[in-house]
């Protein structure tokens, strides 16, 4: 903060001083804050407004248009996997067709 030339007074030159580097300090903090919250309100808008989504099979965070949703019939989702997680289960699994689950299609020996 420069300091301001008032004629005499020094001490009130100093107050001045003062409250122009406190305000000064208060408006540099309200421009961090607003900062602050305009970051955070791209991270809402980023992950806040979709639930972030967690593979069944890998556990990690799957990305926006990766997953794979796995329904009930009823239209639930049962479970979400990455695609290529998917593809790894869909290879390496039997699957049968059971009308006794809601499921229908379930993982061959596997008794849930
Ligand atoms: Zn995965």
């Amino acid at each position: 903060m420069q300091a301001i030339e008032v004629r005499g007074h020094g001490s009130k030159v100093k107050r001045k001083e003062k409250v122009e580097s406190i305000l000064a300090r208060l408006q540099f903090l309200k421009g961090q804050v607003s900062e602050l919250r305009k970051k955070c309100e791209a991270l809402k808008l980023q992950s806040g407004s979709r639930e972030s989504l967690v593979c069944s099979e890998c556990g990690k965070l799957i990305e926006p248009g990766q997953e794979v949703a796995l329904k009930s019939s009823l239209g639930r989702i049962k479970a979400y996997y990455h695609r290529d997680c998917f593809r790894e289960i869909w290879r390496s699994q039997m699957w049968v067709f059971d009308y006794s689950q809601p499921g229908f299609l379930r993982i061959a020996g596997d008794n849930c």
